[in-house]
């Protein structure tokens, strides 16, 4: 399904999706968000998805379907990049921002796109740069070469390099202009925002998606060794207990002073998604821990409003009883 570099690079991430696209427990989100320094990668990334979802054939990286042709070229007409260059409509001169006009043409392509196709929409921020120039990020994904989206005219040096969207270039009122779409959009629609922190994108977009961290350093090097601690919960017949819960994480936060506490939070998210694909059987299992994740998703949306660090670790733990009511 994801073609080779990507599963090299992100093993952990490829293959939850690809487990996401092949059964029905994980649902595929209406919205997702992909933050972290590589918005090359990213970019490849969300095309990949745009091919899984929509090839005709066997879903492999080499298919010469028509759709995973047309991905290839970056024309395929429902798989659309949204940036301040790409996708504008006739009348709309702004060149430095994602417009509201804009928006609303792309609501009203979706509203009336052909129904046979997975429509992706993918919102990026962009760069003209000398392809010389990006040779070592092109060396990490296999010299990938992908065509820039259509109507970009491209001189034979020159390289279309997806950016991370900021707040100066996807401001507030297109954002919001978008959010009504997000929340209900018509069946096979995916939004996909690239940015390099979650800062960059407004709350409302960031509360509306899914997030993943999609980062140039790229194996995930998370050190679950203490998870089973906190989460035995899960395994025994351990009634789970907040305030327990609390002390642990106090805890453990005592001890490991000099990393992030987002870095805790994610630890903790990929410990509970490797729980979650090992228990993929498991309705009932994999119902409590998809909740507990969404806790953990909002918790770093706290973590964003600078809420203290210790009403994030309260909020969690009584979020997992709500979890179990
Ligand atoms: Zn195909």
């Amino acid at each position: 399904m994801f073609s080779l570099c990507l599963k090299q690079n992100y093993p952990f991430l490829t293959n939850y999706f690809e487990k996401m696209f092949s059964n029905d427990v994980l649902k595929i989100p209406n919205s997702i968000v992909f933050y972290g320094l590589d918005s090359l990668a990213q970019y490849y990334f969300s095309l990949n998805i745009a091919k899984i979802l929509n090839c005709l054939e066997n879903k492999k990286i080499d298919c010469q379907c028509q759709n995973c042709n047309w991905i290839n070229k970056n024309m395929h007409p429902s798989v659309i990049t949204v940036s301040k260059t790409d996708t504008k409509p006739d009348n709309d001169n702004s060149k430095t921002v994602i417009s509201v006009k804009q928006i609303e043409m792309i609501k009203q392509m979706i509203f009336s796109r052909p129904i046979d196709y997975y429509t992706v929409v993918i919102f990026t921020d962009n760069e003209i740069v000398k392809t010389n120039t990006v040779q070592y990020l092109k060396s990490k994904l296999d010299g990938i070469n992908f065509p820039h989206p259509q109507g970009q005219n491209l001189k034979e040096n020159e390289f279309y390099l997806p950016k991370g969207l900021s707040r100066k270039v996807f401001q507030e009122e297109a954002s919001n202009s978008l959010l009504k779409m997000i929340e209900e959009p018509p069946s096979k629609v995916l939004f996909i925002f690239l940015t390099k922190d979650l800062n960059d994108l407004i709350e409302t977009i960031i509360s509306r998606s899914v997030t993943f961290c999609l980062n140039s350093n790229m194996k995930p090097t998370f050190d679950t060794s203490q998870c089973n601690e906190v989460f035995d919960f899960y395994f025994s017949n351990i009634k789970y207990n907040p305030f327990e819960f609390i002390k642990k994480l106090n805890e453990l936060r005592k001890n490991n002073k000099e990393e992030s506490f987002s870095y805790l939070i994610d630890t903790f998210e990929y410990y509970l998604q490797k729980l979650l694909l090992s228990n993929i059987n498991n309705n009932k299992l994999t119902y409590l821990i998809k909740k507990d994740i969404q806790t953990l998703e909002n918790s770093k949306k706290m973590e964003n409003s600078y809420v203290r660090e210790s009403l994030i670790i309260e909020n969690i733990a009584f979020n997992f009883v709500k979890n179990r009511d």
